[in-house]
């Protein structure tokens, strides 16, 4: 079936933006790594809403993060188009306008490339083979093989095996639906909050051609109205073939309090890493990546104890992170108002408080 040997150093379940990431850093620190990967190709299909901050706009949004250049190679073909505004829409219509620097992907381009990174690196990848579980050192896979390692990495996303089996601790996850949709849909981003996406927002991203259009909701603000209404509600404001559906889950409780237990660790989704505010989680994953490859492959160099990887987290992301999930808190109270009440939060004066909030800043300093 395949010849990749069995006995590893370090296992990556998971070989998208946080799994592909961990294991080009495990490799680039001279240690050996497989990523087993359920998907072949791996980023297919697409589960996304496609935007992502150009690295400057990343150094704002996170200036605890060093080196962004050489952690987001964004390349050429995996960008559609760029942006460079923002528009916040409340249930009236009249966005709220920002300057916003942004690459709307070609997703799916964007994971085979850090595929490629991490391979170069020296990274070995199994495709089409799905984890089931996990068992001390060995990882077994469902058609019945069985790999092992010392280290043990879960960026297997929202369903991870390993956070399923040895974390008992819970992430609020929101359910996502989207289409791609054919047209010309003008140039700036636009989240839109209020009753068509109740406790969520809703986006519409112009593409190269076309746009991605789509919505994740809170369940238990839905009333009566489920995500497929409201994803089908939303989508018919816009003109234009639809030529792909699509649907996921996002955790949006932020990180969870441990990525670390004794030689298991997450990272990505798996360790809540998308910050609340805004559903930004491809970035982000590939920031927890970065750092758990680099201790990982301390580790097993020096001795680095592995919870260095959260306390260098915490270092470049801990500030980032408490201010999306407190900003998360406030906007869901927020957009369950009525719509009318809405219209009247989302104002000039407010302007700078909202684009704070959903850039994950701290909302009562303005300077
Ligand atoms: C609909 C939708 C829209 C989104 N839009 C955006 C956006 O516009 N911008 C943004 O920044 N973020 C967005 N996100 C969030 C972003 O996609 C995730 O935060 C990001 O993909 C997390 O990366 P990850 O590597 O942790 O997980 P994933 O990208 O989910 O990768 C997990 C990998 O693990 C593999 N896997 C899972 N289980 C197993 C198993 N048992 N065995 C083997 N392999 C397994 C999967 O095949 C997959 O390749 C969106 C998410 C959704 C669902």
């Amino acid at each position: 079936m395949s010849d990749v040997k069995t006995d590893w150093e370090v296992i990556v379940i998971g070989g998208g933006p946080a799994g592909s990431t961990t294991a080009r850093y495990i490799a680039e620190g001279g240690r050996e790594v497989l990523v087993i990967d359920r998907r072949d190709p791996i980023g297919s299909p697409l589960q996304c809403g496609e935007l992502v901050p150009t690295n400057a706009e990343m150094q704002r949004l996170c200036p605890g993060v060093p080196d962004i250049d050489d952690l987001l190679q964004t390349p050429e073909h995996a960008i559609s188009r760029e942006t460079s505004e923002m528009y916040i829409v409340p249930p009236s219509g009249k966005p709220l306008q920002y300057p916003f620097e942004g690459y709307m992907l070609n997703r799916v381009a964007h994971d085979e490339a850090l595929v490629d990174l991490a391979k170069e690196k020296g990274a070995t990848y199994l495709t089409d083979s799905r984890v089931s579980s996990v068992e001390g050192n060995t990882v077994h896979l469902k058609d019945g093989r069985t790999f092992t390692a010392q280290i043990i990495v879960g960026a297997g996303g929202h369903n991870d095996p390993l956070r399923k089996k040895y974390w008992n601790e819970s992430s609020l996850k929101i359910p996502v639906k989207f289409v791609l949709m054919d047209g010309d849909f003008g140039d700036a981003v636009e989240l839109h909050f209020g009753s068509m996406a109740p406790g969520g927002y809703a986006w519409m991203f112009p593409k190269k051609s076309g746009a991605n259009i789509g919505l994740g909701v809170q369940q238990k603000y839905c009333k009566d109205k489920n995500v497929n209404v409201l994803t089908e509600d939303f989508v018919n404001r816009y003109d234009g073939e639809i030529t792909f559906r699509g649907a996921g889950s996002l955790p949006m409780s932020g990180t969870i309090r441990s990525f670390v237990k004794g030689n298991y660790v997450l990272v990505g989704d798996s360790a809540g890493m998308v910050l609340p505010s805004n559903g930004a989680g491809i970035t982000i994953a590939m920031i927890g990546g970065r750092i758990a490859g680099q201790v990982i492959a301390e580790h097993l160099t020096t001795g680095t104890p592995l919870s260095q990887y959260e306390v260098r987290w915490k270092k470049q992301m801990g500030k980032v992170m408490r201010n999306s999930q407190r900003a998360f808190k406030l906007g869901s109270f927020i957009i369950r108002l009525p719509d009318w009440l809405i219209n009247l939060v989302f104002n000039r004066v407010t302007k700078p408080f909202v684009w704070r909030s959903i850039t994950c800043r701290n909302m009562f300093f303005l300077f």
